[in-house]
């Protein structure tokens, strides 16, 4: 089940990523038709990328100083342009959701190990939230609890017990309250709350 939804949010994840790069492609094609200069300085840069990928393959040495004063030189000249065109720097990077994992779920530590994202905990914390009542607390909690809702009648053949169904409820309450406020002390015991379905033991409204 757990898998199930690591899974699925994986997808979801891929699904990001995939259009972040997408979307990025498609800008860069408006604005190489519209700046040319930019895309030979591109395709130049991309040049100097394979040639030093095949010289690392083919154990050939290169000579590595001049070649990044080559590529932060027309790294600068890109800038310079995108300056010049009010264009911000970031426009030709993907807007990715979250850039620490750049949208994939997992990053590489300083120890190159992959860990899983924040974002991707929370998606996960959020999913297991919603799963379980406590997502309702925003509107089902102690200060919006209405006592008046119960009887102040006291019938022991209607209610079974020698107190109004009120004074029962608030006796639960001050109990529950109880458990809340003392929750770090060991000593505390659980509460369990019984009764058939449909009892209304979530939260009376
Ligand atoms: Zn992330």
């Amino acid at each position: 089940m757990a898998n199930t939804t690591l899974n699925d949010l994986l997808i979801q994840y891929e699904r990001k990523k995939t259009k972040a790069e997408m979307d990025l492609e498609n800008r860069k094609k408006n604005l190489y038709e519209k700046i040319p200069e930019l895309l030979q300085i591109e395709e130049e840069l991309n040049t100097y990328a394979i040639n030093t990928a095949k010289n690392i393959l083919n154990n050939i040495t290169t000579d590595t100083k001049e070649l990044n004063k080559k590529i932060d030189d027309l790294k600068l000249q890109k800038e310079k342009i995108l300056e010049a065109n009010h264009i911000d720097v970031n426009y030709l990077k993907p807007f990715y959701e979250c850039t620490k994992c750049k949208d994939t779920g997992y990053y590489t530590d300083s120890n190159y190990k992959s860990v899983m994202c924040s974002c991707l905990k929370q998606k996960l914390l959020n999913i297991s939230y919603n799963k379980s009542n406590i997502s309702n607390l925003y509107k089902e909690n102690f200060d919006t609890f209405d006592d008046t809702l119960f009887s102040d009648e006291v019938d022991i053949s209607k209610y079974k017990f020698n107190i109004s169904p009120r004074k029962n409820i608030n006796n639960i309450r001050l109990k529950c309250l109880n458990f809340v406020n003392n929750f770090d002390d060991l000593s505390t015991k659980n509460l369990l709350f019984t009764g058939n379905t449909g009892l209304r033991k979530n939260f009376y409204v």
